[in-house]
């Protein structure tokens, strides 16, 4: 069956709170989104922050070995990562997408590493660093996408759920309470579907 984009009716769940890691990159796109949908969240930059309770985590794209590195240095890394591993729903893309895979062929970091995914970084090398498309996500077509020195997922692990393909490369997939995109949708404009999908799906069902 044919869905679009209209089939999420929002059904926010009153209290909801999104937080959004705020230390790097480009997290101010994610909140124009979230406040077009109405929905309330507040900014990670300190430990703080971190130890509030909240539905949903998003991590923003920008530059993973930088994040990684600010994750450590304010002492945000471990606390995140276990409300990861206890179920609590986290949306990353790009970049943030990087920090939650388990494994990264082509570099020996590794983040949260709670997702069952081996990515590439910066795989699509320099002269294609940045392009956009417009391709499926699931069920949905006609999805504007924005690539910017993006990962792929090279691998995905029995329990991961992949969603978009593009050029034969899974660019976006779901294990869980872990959604992550190596596009952007915080950068195309209105188009707010994949962040009403992970609040529909993944925030609401938790
Ligand atoms: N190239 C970045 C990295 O490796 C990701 C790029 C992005 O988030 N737009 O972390």
């Amino acid at each position: 069956m044919q869905m679009k984009s209209r089939y999420f009716l929002l059904s926010v769940v009153f209290d909801m709170k999104i937080a959004v890691a705020a230390l790097q990159g480009a997290f101010l796109e994610h909140e124009k989104i979230l406040d077009k949908l109405g929905i309330d969240y507040f900014e990670i930059r300190k430990k703080k922050d971190a130890e509030k309770d909240f539905d949903g985590l998003i991590l923003p794209g920008g530059e993973s070995t930088t994040m990684g590195k600010l994750l450590n240095e304010l002492d945000l890394f471990d606390i995140l990562k276990s409300k990861i591993e206890n179920g609590l729903p986290v949306f990353g893309t790009c970049a943030g997408l990087i920090l939650l895979a388990k494994e990264i062929s082509n570099d020996d970091k590794r983040y949260f590493g709670t997702m069952d995914i081996t990515v590439r970084r910066n795989a699509y090398g320099r002269q294609l660093g940045s392009f956009g498309t417009i391709d499926s996500f699931g069920n949905f077509e006609d999805v504007p996408m924005v690539f910017i020195r993006a990962p792929y997922i090279e691998q995905a692990g029995e329990g991961v759920q992949i969603l978009s393909v593009v050029d034969g490369k899974i660019v976006a997939a779901r294990q869980n309470n872990q959604l992550v995109t190596a596009f952007h949708p915080e950068l195309v404009g209105d188009n707010t579907l994949i962040h009403e999908y992970f609040i529909n799906e993944i925030v609401n069902q938790h």
